[in-house]
């Protein structure tokens, strides 16, 4: 299917690993120039490297910390009015709520509620007078069933939830979508490194931690990064435009519930 989305422009955060470079290489695989950013220059310019070479599409790579007000500003230099923004930073630490300060929390609800939140705000206005636009904001499958060692997430990523709920209705009349993309588990590299985390603790091998992660997901195996991009590609297709307000879960049917 041509998703009708060749030529847009889209600003793509925290792309440089894992979800947001799969999503970034599905859209450029639908003809979308791309401006890329994560923190870490290197691997960032190997990824949109990587990206041009399998797409042929026109991707700019710009570091910066998107959690801060001149990450983002470098990001909006780059791609004033994107058609396509995907929001995305790295999760908060795990841990004790009891252990955690204020400073941790305004760390959290900086990345992964704030900075979307003013990147939706600095964009959607041309979107709107355009008349075409996808947001995608990355969260977690904590938005549906929160993960007790992941408070900081599950507060912050409710917050941002809440927020898209009220925003997705009133922008949607102008083609302006904005939806929720919640990762189950996808083998990326901070989940590799929780695992091993986890795997040190219980005094086991990485492997066997991971086979006792898959024991709880239906699909018997963790998510490709892959279909994650693939997902993101549909939501910021020209098709989507009738869905919006959506909090999507990609975990391979481990979240129980009927809704
Ligand atoms: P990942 O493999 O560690 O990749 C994270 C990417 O984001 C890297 O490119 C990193 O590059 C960049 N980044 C992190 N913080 C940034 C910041 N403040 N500003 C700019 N770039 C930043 O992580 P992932 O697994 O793709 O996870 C992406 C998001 O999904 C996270 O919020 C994570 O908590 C959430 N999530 C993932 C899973 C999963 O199964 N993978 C499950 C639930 C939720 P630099 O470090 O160089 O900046």
């Amino acid at each position: 299917m041509d998703l009708g989305i060749k030529g847009k422009k889209g600003l793509v955060c925290a792309a440089s690993k894992g979800l947001g470079r799969a999503c970034a290489m599905a859209l450029a695989r639908e003809g979308v120039d791309l401006v890329i950013t994560a923190r870490g220059r290197e691997a960032l310019e190997a990824t949109a490297a990587e990206i041009r070479a399998a797409t042929g599409a026109m991707v700019i790579a710009v570091t910066g910390d998107i959690a801060t007000p001149e990450g983002r500003a470098a990001a909006l230099a780059a791609c004033a009015e994107p058609d396509i923004l995907v929001n995305n930073a790295g999760g908060p630490k795990p841990g004790d709520f009891r252990e955690w300060t204020r400073d941790d929390w305004l760390s959290a609800l900086d990345a992964n509620m704030l900075a979307p939140i003013e990147l939706i705000k600095a964009t959607l206005d041309s979107m709107i007078a355009k008349k075409f636009g996808r947001i995608v904001n990355i969260t977690s499958g904590a938005v549906k069933a929160p993960i007790d060692v992941l408070g900081l997430s599950n507060g912050a990523r409710a917050g941002l939830t809440g927020f898209v709920a009220g925003l997705a209705r009133k922008t949607v009349a102008h083609n302006v979508t904005i939806n929720n993309l919640l990762p189950g588990f996808f083998e990326t590299d901070r989940q590799r490194d929780t695992m091993a985390a986890m795997a040190k603790q219980k005094g086991i091998s990485a492997e066997d931690m991971k086979l006792e992660r898959v024991r709880h997901i239906p699909a018997g195996r963790i998510g490709d990064p892959a279909e994650f991009g693939d997902a993101c590609a549909y939501l910021c297709s020209a098709q989507s435009g009738f869905v919006t307000g959506q909090n999507f879960l990609l975990d391979g049917g481990a979240y129980p519930g009927t809704f």
